[in-house]
């Protein structure tokens, strides 16, 4: 009989035991938990902030006596692994409750003890009563009742990844008036600047306040100190700065870490001592397009980790690709799907890359409720290997960012994108789904057939006083235009080439980047050498419809 011990009771080690269960009934199997419960559900516990989830009981899927009755599995709440003996195959363990130590043994050992919340050292005041970590079931329950208990209005964020945002939307929905800062340069990591001001716009139109480019240094009695000097109202803060891989108890092993100071595992998941496996939030893992060490805080990594852990001491071969971290949120009524690399993670690993930025509707424009979708890909240069996406929209965007992340991890270039055979009816999509539309387009930049410039760069243009011509209708462009822009409709465009110089760089526009597509290919098709496409337009630069 084997006996496995686990630590950790959430995705990775719940994985973990129903796995070891499913192949071999005769395992004894024990699962250690220092919190109060097993397999909750981490992703959701924003929701019982804004009470959609009103009872906070369900956020918790299964209890030790399910797994017991169930599994035939020992879930043990509320005792922590204290210490590891790696040579004598054995774990202390503490009851946190009682004081009360045991000792248990083994013949394999997974860690999956997850990741715990970063407090910037620069941030004073942050052991303040008022100052919340979201980690587990304790901590959304005491954030809801204590923000009622205290009467509080306004709360500040900090902190702008997944969590952050969740937690802002959810206590906004409560009522509470909520600030987010981020000392970078715009919310949401994992897109590029472009897609995080739609994003952005979307929690500012629901009355959420954004700081960004500002650091927290102190949280004070009722207010948050910036490094600008400004004071942020805040009866509570969340602290959402990011996470760590929980490394104590393996560090204390003797277990070995990796370059980014998270456990360090072999294909397997195997860390450098006999017998012990890790996965989940703690562990060092290989990005599958860079083949650097990447850390990664997602659910179903963390379960796939665990299966491939499982399956390998059962002797199954696994196939470890490595993650790209493809990931979802909504926000407000927007739904943000992303997977690969971000423009930002190119330029630091210094891979040459081009990016497009499609805007078609979500569904046949004729349709009653056809919404833009904004679609970026970003892809190899001039190999046009698919290296990342962002997409935004009010539709599903998972679905075009799935099928990207499929076509990465199945090595694709940007024509796979294009030859793509989608599913298509109006009410779903157009007919060229979105992702077809941005693996036309980046075939047609690897090909060189026109060029295109970022709607990132138009400020920049602007300031050097570019020649931009606005190919909208002239009711569109009086009620707003880009500064000097002039205005030349796409329907009058060829019959006033004249105002069309051939001496200079022409920069065209149009709502979404189509219809000035279509004209920059005109131009050049008549002899124009310097005409660009100012690829997002008008709905990248300004706003969302
Ligand atoms: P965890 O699930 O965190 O479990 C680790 C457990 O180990 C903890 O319960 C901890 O108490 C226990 N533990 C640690 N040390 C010991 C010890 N010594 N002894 C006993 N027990 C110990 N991911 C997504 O993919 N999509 C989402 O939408 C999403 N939303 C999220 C929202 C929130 C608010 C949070 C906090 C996370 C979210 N995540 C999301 C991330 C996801 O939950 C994690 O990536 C995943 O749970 C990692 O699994 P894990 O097993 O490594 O760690």
């Amino acid at each position: 009989m084997v006996k496995i011990v686990i630590i950790g009771g959430s995705a990775g080690g719940a994985s973990v035991a129903t796995r070891a269960r499913r192949l071999d009934e005769s395992a004894q199997i024990t699962m250690y938990e220092r919190g109060p419960h097993v397999s909750f559900s981490n992703c959701a516990l924003p929701y019982h902030l804004s009470e959609t989830i009103a009872n906070p009981n369900r956020l918790v899927l299964m209890t030790p006596e399910k797994f017991k009755n169930e599994y035939n599995i020992d879930a043990i709440v509320n005792h922590e692994v204290t210490e590891i003996s790696a040579q004598d195959k054995k774990v202390t363990v503490k009851n946190v409750l009682t004081g009360e130590i045991t000792i248990d043994d083994y013949d394999y050992l997974f860690l999956s003890p997850g990741a715990s919340p970063v407090y910037p050292k620069t941030i004073k005041g942050l052991q303040q009563d008022n100052v919340y970590t979201l980690r587990n079931v304790p901590d959304v329950i005491k954030i809801h009742d204590d923000l009622i208990e205290k009467n509080a209005k306004h709360v500040a964020v900090i902190g702008g990844g997944f969590i952050g945002i969740e937690a802002a939307e959810n206590l906004n929905k409560q009522g509470y008036h909520v600030t987010i800062i981020k000392r970078h340069h715009h919310l949401l990591d994992t897109v590029d600047d472009d897609i995080a001001q739609i994003i952005q716009k979307e929690m500012i139109d629901h009355n959420i306040d954004i700081v960004i480019n500002d650091a927290p240094v102190e949280v004070m009695d009722k207010r948050v100190l910036l490094a600008s000097g400004k004071m942020i109202s805040a009866d509570a803060v969340i602290l959402a700065a990011g996470v760590k891989p929980d490394t104590k108890l393996a560090v204390q092993t003797g277990i070995t870490l990796g370059v980014t100071g998270a456990i360090q595992v072999n294909q397997n998941y195997q860390t450098n001592l006999p017998n012990i496996y890790a996965v989940g939030d703690a562990i060092e893992l290989k990005h599958a397009i860079t083949q650097k060490p990447y850390n990664l805080s997602l659910a179903y990594p963390a379960q796939m980790q665990a299966r491939g852990a499982v399956d390998r001491i059962y002797g199954r071969q696994i196939r470890n690709r490595g993650v790209i971290g493809s990931q979802c949120i909504p926000i407000f009524d927007l739904n943000v799907a992303s997977t690969g690399l971000t423009e930002k993670q190119c330029q630091k690993e210094q891979i040459d890359y081009r990016s497009v930025l499609v805007i078609p509707k979500d569904k046949v424009a004729i349709m009653p409720q056809a919404r833009p979708l904004y679609l970026k890909l970003i892809f190899g240069y001039p190999d046009g290997k698919i290296l990342g996406a962002q997409a935004v929209g009010r539709s599903a965007v998972d679905k075009q960012i799935d099928i990207i992340a499929t076509a990465i991890q199945y090595n694709g270039y940007v024509e796979d994108l294009q030859a793509l055979e989608l599913c298509y009816q109006p009410e779903f999509s157009t007919t060229k789904n979105a992702v077809n539309m941005a693996g036309l387009v980046a075939t047609n930049i690897l090909n060189g057939e026109y060029q295109q410039v970022s709607v990132t760069q138009v400020r920049d243009l602007v300031e050097k006083e570019a020649y931009i011509i606005d190919i909208r209708g002239r009711r569109q462009f009086a009620k707003g235009h880009i500064v000097n822009a002039i205005n030349i409709s796409m329907a009058e465009f060829r019959s006033h080439l004249d105002q069309v110089p051939k001496d200079r760089p022409v920069y065209l526009h149009c709502v979404t980047g189509k219809d000035s597509y279509n004209i920059t290919r005109a131009l050049v098709n008549l002899g124009y050498t310097n005409v660009y496409n100012i690829s997002g337009s008008f709905s990248a630069l300004c706003e969302y419809e």
